[in-house]
């Protein structure tokens, strides 16, 4: 795109002694700022058999025919060269002069630096943006830098010959001045790329700390009261919103960002609800119209934890977006997962990479893993507990991000708190707020079918699926719909279960007066299907519960080589009982964990009864309550 030049000169030095003028030109410059007969300040480049190659800045270089060269030159040297002539080919015919005393001009192009947030008024201009390259595409055509400055982010197109790499040294989280002509391509602002030159480290120093401290402010979340009163959210206040600029900023240096959650109905609407923040942030402040998908990824772990295969999907293709697609590596957050010592391993091998991670979690949690995390919000840090559930943490974390998303993500707290059986005083609250559109009995019903339609997804997020699930696209016919089948599907598969397993439940008393329940899912229920191990023990805990009313109630189902607790009334520590019997049993093979009342437990097939027996001998001497 030619461009209309106007340059400026500017005096750097001034010497009365000599009038000897050497121009040096700015990288924004080209060759229609170069003039014959000036002097100019030149790199040597390279070397042919007929001269030498000279370069006046990054852009443009001429030969100074081996006739005009005046002395020995190694490459990199400087030299002063003055101009014979421009061909119309753009060839620049150079010859070496020596002078001892000059004077210095800078030619520079004349475009004053604008800020991002200010480009939409200059379409049709040239302009010059300085911030960081926040991403490099390589595309079949131009090639694509992202710039980000304290105000927003903008794409610039830069063309050398199709497919391949304009500027190639500039590298990702360079400090740059981008010049081009601001144009809408595809109904997007772009600008279409005449210069670009790295910041010397000076000057890149100060656009660093501007951009830095304007991202500072903007990061900052807006003070938003919770949506329920909860004396320990209050005291979590300060974390969340720490979580909450972490996010922001993410999103405003263009860094992608990957949502881990456990795959339940808990975990999923806290997920959701950040997505829903994340997504319309992305959208807002501009960028690729897609960023919103290459940018942010939402996927469920399919164990209670952030476990090695998901830091090992998450990792490769992090690796490969980074090298094929110029983007940063990314910042990991992990809801309804990540406080305890099982997501060790995994945060050990994201470290390598300094991957950053931040985790809303209600499990009980780990001191040993904080070290690997930027921010931590979970309730028993606070004195609280389980029953604030990581679908409140997270929706209340989600409006700090971005306020707007408020009216979209209420009820999913309520849905959380249902799916996960809070008892905590602000389980009534969220229900009680959103009470008109989505009563306990519909909150029940989508939590429900989040859980069932999670079986079938998978490893995936099913993100419009599941926005239907929760009613966020607006089409409540479909939502209704939906929910209808899923509801009926999940039920009836439940009833068959039950109806399989209920009828092979084996009753003991302990002797805290605990009643006991022994259920083996591998030979008493069905597998491989919905409701799995885990909500099948607890839908038989649910029946078992009803019909023990006063007492307290342990329900453990097992397979040959796990089993999952669910208790009512006993106070257990079921991490510190794992923990316990993995010194006690050697030979074992213990592992597993989860909440305080609510988990599980791995072992070796051969040793089944002898963990199990020593796990309801710790039952047995539990406190319960009265
Ligand atoms: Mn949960």
């Amino acid at each position: 795109m030619p461009v209309s030049l106007l340059c400026v000169v500017k005096k750097m030095q001034n010497n009365d002694s000599n009038n000897v003028l050497v121009y040096r030109l700015g990288a924004g410059c080209d060759l229609a700022d170069v003039e014959a007969g000036n002097i100019y300040q030149g790199k040597v480049q390279g070397f042919a058999t007929f001269g030498m190659f000279v370069q006046l800045n990054d852009r443009i270089k001429g030969l100074v025919h081996k006739s005009n060269v005046k002395a020995e030159h190694k490459e990199r040297d400087s030299v002063l060269v003055k101009v014979r002539e421009v061909r119309p080919n753009g060839n620049i015919d150079l010859e070496e002069v020596q002078h001892q005393v000059y004077q210095v001009e800078n030619v520079e192009r004349k475009s004053t630096t604008v800020r991002i947030i200010d480009l939409p008024e200059k379409l049709g201009k040239t302009v010059a943006i300085e911030g960081e390259i926040a991403q490099i595409k390589q595309t079949s055509g131009p090639t694509i830098f992202t710039i980000i400055d304290e105000t927003g982010t903008q794409n610039g197109a830069a063309f050398i010959e199709a497919g391949v790499r304009a500027y190639p040294e500039a590298e990702l989280g360079n400090m740059v001045k981008l010049i081009g002509e601001v144009m809408m391509r595809n109904g997007q602002l772009q600008i279409e790329v005449d210069g670009l030159s790295i910041l010397t480290d000076e000057e890149a120093e100060v656009v660093r700390v501007r951009i830095e401290k304007a991202l500072d402010v903007r990061s900052e979340p807006e003070n938003v009261p919770l949506l329920v009163p909860s004396e320990v959210m209050e005291k979590l206040r300060p974390e969340m919103k720490k979580v909450a600029k972490i996010i922001r900023k993410a999103v405003f240096t263009s860094q992608p960002i990957i949502l881990r959650h456990h795959a339940d109905a808990d975990g999923i609407c806290s997920a959701v609800a950040i997505e829903q923040a994340v997504v319309s942030l992305i959208r807002e402040s501009g960028g690729d119209f897609d960023a919103e998908y290459f940018l942010f990824k939402r996927a469920p772990s399919k164990a209670p934890f952030y476990e090695i295969e998901d830091i090992t999907r998450d990792l490769d293709f992090s690796l490969k977006d980074h090298v094929r697609f110029g983007q940063k590596m990314p910042l990991v957050i992990l809801t309804d997962n990540g406080s305890t010592e099982e997501d060790e391993p995994s945060y050990k091998i994201a470290s390598v990479y300094d991957i950053p991670f931040v985790v809303i979690d209600h499990h009980h949690p780990d001191t040993t893993i904080d070290k690997y995390l930027l921010a931590h919000v979970n309730p028993y840090h606070v004195g609280g507990d389980f029953g604030i559930t990581a679908g409140m943490l997270g929706t209340e974390v989600a409006r700090m991000i971005n306020p707007k998303v408020e009216s979209l993500i209420s009820h999913l707290p309520a849905v959380a708190a249902v799916g996960d059986r809070s008892e905590a005083p602000e389980r009534a609250l969220y229900l009680a707020l959103v009470r008109d559109n989505f009563p306990e009995s519909a909150c029940k019903d989508i939590a429900l079918a989040l859980d069932y339609e999670q079986f079938w997804l998978r490893f995936n997020d099913g993100r419009e699926i599941v926005k239907d699930i929760l009613n966020l696209t607006g089409n409540t016919e479909r939502h209704k719909k939906l929910l209808a089948l899923l509801i009926d599907g999940a039920n009836t598969m439940i009833a068959d279960q039950m109806s399989a397993c209920m009828a092979h439940i084996e009753p003991r008393v302990l002797k805290n007066d605990a009643r006991l329940f022994l259920l083996d899912v591998e030979i008493h229920a069905h597998k491989f299907t919905f409701p799995p191990p885990g909500k099948t023990s607890g839908e038989v805990h649910d029946r078992l519960c009803q019909q023990n009313v006063g007492k307290p109630v342990v329900t453990i189902g097992f397979g040959p080589d796990f089993a999952v607790l669910r208790s009512r009334g006993v106070l257990m520590n079921i991490p510190k009982m794992v923990r316990e019997l993995r010194v006690e049993i050697p030979g074992g093979g213990i592992s597993g964990g989860g909440h305080l009342v609510v988990g599980s437990i791995k072992f070796v097939e051969g040793m089944r009864s002898v963990v199990i027996e020593a796990l309801i001998d710790k039952i047995a001497n539990a406190q319960v309550q009265q």
